[in-house]
């Protein structure tokens, strides 16, 4: 292979295939490059929640507006993606609890309630809805809007149709090296080399070969989650339950996702048993029917997360051509259609909103006692 591409992105996960298809969209000669199968990395490991409040953590300026802005792109998507590729994104209505089980909990909520799309429902209303529920709550705030998909078939989803709009794809084809040619790149793979005027790094957790590669010296740590799913023969859960970073997802499928884990620092993409130990433990206290269901699956993934657990979307700070999309954390799947757009919009040079470029730019300040 030695051809010629306007965009050559790197990394089939979610964000990669996301951007393939919001480029392929506007008939842009796109390539996509993915080491391994489309899909098969963190974006599988996911739970799947469209977390735009549930994630918010009080930043009402940057990272709600820019997650409710994708929340909403995937109530377009789910058909848009099925009409083309066929497949059906899971996208599953009922949004999220989050489990308040004293007033510590409940202040912890306080500033998303604040919002008017989340309300209050105290423990009669959250057992009303899901019986089989702890009895030991005070409450849950209620956010609706956070809707859940199952990542892989999003990603599957996002690829199929890129390719179906023209996208070129090259699955087991990792990239090796990005080098400056005039005015464009030459990627190198394992077995070919390719031209393109746009390079975009999107490579998950791994993209800090590329940042060393392109003269940059930040890096992504792997935070690792684990999971487990069960089958839920009698359809228990109509909403996500959340509590303390763990959760309960119930999907289209008839199974629930328990998750998951954080821990820092680990490459290692299996399950430990502790890790499965604390799950189990924390899905009882949250449904305790939970413990007379079948397991189904249990695996792990490694979230790539940046010095301030926002993304890094934007230029590289010297060379227009190269453009970074990862570093998505906690809520890749939840950012993808965003994501997707908002590097479209860039190599387009269509107009975007300063403080989304100002919030995920590469060379923002990063505090000073992270500075490395
Ligand atoms: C347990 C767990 C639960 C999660 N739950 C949620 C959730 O509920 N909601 C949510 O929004 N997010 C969730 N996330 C986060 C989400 O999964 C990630 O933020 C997202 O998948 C990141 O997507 P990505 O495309 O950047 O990375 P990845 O999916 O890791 O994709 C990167 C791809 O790049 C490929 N690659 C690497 N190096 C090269 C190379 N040199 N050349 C070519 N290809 C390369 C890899 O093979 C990989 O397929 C969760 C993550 C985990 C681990």
């Amino acid at each position: 292979m030695n051809q010629k591409f306007e965009v050559a992105i790197i990394g089939g996960g979610v964000i990669g295939c996301s951007i393939a298809y919001y480029l392929a969209k506007e008939k842009m000669n796109v390539a996509l490059f993915e080491g391994n199968q489309i899909g098969s990395k963190s974006t599988s490991a996911a739970g799947g929640m469209l977390g735009a409040h549930s994630e918010c953590d009080g930043d009402f300026e940057v990272f709600f507006p820019f997650a409710r802005s994708s929340q909403y792109a995937y109530s377009q998507l789910k058909e848009e993606l099925n009409h083309l590729s066929g497949f059906d994104i899971g996208y599953r209505k009922g949004g999220i609890l989050k489990l308040a089980y004293n007033e510590s909990d409940r202040n912890g909520l306080r500033s998303i309630l604040s919002q008017p799309t989340v309300k209050w429902l105290d423990k009669e209303a959250v057992r009303e809805r899901e019986p089989d529920v702890s009895s030991n709550l005070l409450g849950a705030a209620y956010m609706k809007d956070d809707v859940n998909v199952m990542p892989i078939a999003v990603c599957q989803a996002f690829a199929k149709s890129a390719q179906i709009l023209g996208a070129s794809l090259f699955e087991f084809s990792p990239v090796l090296d990005i080098q400056k040619k005039d005015n464009s790149f030459l990627i190198q793979t394992a077995t070919s080399h390719v031209e393109a005027k746009h390079v975009v790094v999107a490579n998950g957790v791994w993209s800090t070969t590329f940042f060393k590669q392109l003269g940059l010296d930040h890096q992504l740590t792997p935070v690792k989650g684990e999971c487990l799913s069960v089958i839920d023969e009698k359809a228990t859960l109509k909403h996500t339950i959340f509590h303390d970073h763990y959760y309960i997802v119930p999907r289209n499928n008839g199974r629930l996702v328990i998750g998951a884990t954080m821990i820092e620092n680990d490459w290692n993409e299996r399950v430990s048993l502790s890790g499965m130990d604390t799950l189990i433990a924390k899905a009882k206290t949250m449904l305790p029917t939970v413990a007379d269901m079948k397991l189904d699956s249990f695996w792990a993934g490694l979230r790539p997360q940046t010095f301030d657990q926002k993304p890094f979307i934007g230029h590289h700070p010297e060379e227009e051509g190269i453009l970074f999309a990862t570093g998505h954390y906690r809520n890749g799947i939840l950012l993808a259609p965003a994501t997707g757009q908002m590097i479209r919009d860039l190599i387009l040079k269509r107009q975007i909103k300063n403080e989304w470029v100002e919030a995920f730019k590469i060379d923002r300040r990063q505090p000073l006692l992270l500075r490395r």
